[in-house]
């Protein structure tokens, strides 16, 4: 088996034509875990730790949706021993994954239904062609789910048995290190929790329509523009967004450093509000997952007017 596998990886790296010194988990002995953009690497390396080796497939500062894959990505893919994604965000990795070496984190959670106008978006998307129509109409729900840590806290857990699972010798390592991240993200889950106890508004205007998940946990209302932040939103969307946004006192519009803040400037002028960053977490921040959720924390507070 060691055998065929080598040889794949060979014929691999010769089909590509690429001198890189791939690792292969015949080198290193170590199972291969490819994660599909950062908040899923940030998880695979902490539940993995020194037993697994953990690659990404978005590269750091690149938007993971939309994302497509070279020759060696799709061969990396099969000849992992676990592909950690989620259903929905990247439409050529849901294409690509195999059903017994894949997790689909998305699976292991309750998942939110997608934003209302999210179809309406979809059908004003220039240059897709039908077939990523088709991928991303499939999705009924909101796929950002890693933005409520604890939520993310349940994914570790069963991250951990699948990995344990695909790697029995190290169980025991895969379910310890489960475990202390599941504790991290609980704990984070409560700074946040007391955090946006009391404020003085509990509106979330984004550009972006990815903090669906938080907004659920910690009990705001998230009106977003978009759930693609690579689409053009409707004149009337911008409209109805910003009457409502006026309405609510809003003083503050997120947006994100991958994405133009075109729209969220925009409407922040039209409702005489101002734009802060709030990290969606899709790229890797100059932290990590813990860090940079306690920033967006830091943010949320100024923005909302909360006192804790
Ligand atoms: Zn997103």
């Amino acid at each position: 088996m060691a055998g065929t596998a080598a040889l794949a990886a060979a014929l691999a790296t010769a089909a590509c034509g690429s001198g890189s010194a791939q690792t292969t988990a015949a080198e290193t002995g170590k199972p291969e875990v490819v994660a599909a953009f950062y908040p899923l690497q940030w998880l695979s390396e902490q539940v993995g730790g020194s037993d697994a080796n953990v690659t990404v497939l978005t590269a750091p500062g690149v938007e993971p949706h939309d994302l497509e894959l070279g020759i060696k990505q799709v061969t990396d893919i099969k000849n992992a021993a676990l592909t950690v994604y989620i259903k929905g965000i990247q439409p050529a990795v849901d294409d690509a994954v195999e059903p017994d070496t894949s997790f689909d984190a998305a699976t292991a959670v309750t998942t939110l239904p997608a934003g209302e106008d999210e179809h309406e978006h979809e059908h004003e998307h220039e240059g897709e062609s039908e077939e990523e129509h088709a991928e991303h109409a499939d999705v009924s729900y909101d796929p950002h789910i890693w933005l409520d840590p604890s939520r993310l806290a349940t994914v570790a857990t069963k991250l951990g048995e699948r990995m344990a699972a695909a790697d029995p010798a190290h169980a025991q390592g895969y379910r310890d290190r489960a475990a202390k991240t599941a504790a991290t993200l609980t704990g984070l889950d409560q700074e946040l929790s007391q955090g946006l106890t009391t404020c003085r508004s509990k509106t979330l205007v984004t550009a972006h329509e990815a903090f669906g998940y938080l907004a659920d946990r910690y009990k705001l209302k998230q009106v977003g523009i978009t759930l693609d932040p690579e689409m053009e939103p409707s004149p009337a969307r911008l409209s109805e967004v910003a009457k409502l946004a006026k309405s609510e006192g809003v003083t503050t519009v997120f947006t994100e450093s991958l994405v133009s803040p075109k729209v969220a400037e925009v409407l922040a002028s039209q409702v005489g509000a101002k734009t802060a960053v709030l990290d969606p977490l899709e790229s890797k921040p100059s932290g990590d997952y813990v860090s940079a959720m306690r920033d967006n924390l830091k943010t949320l507070q100024t923005a909302l007017g909360c006192t804790a």
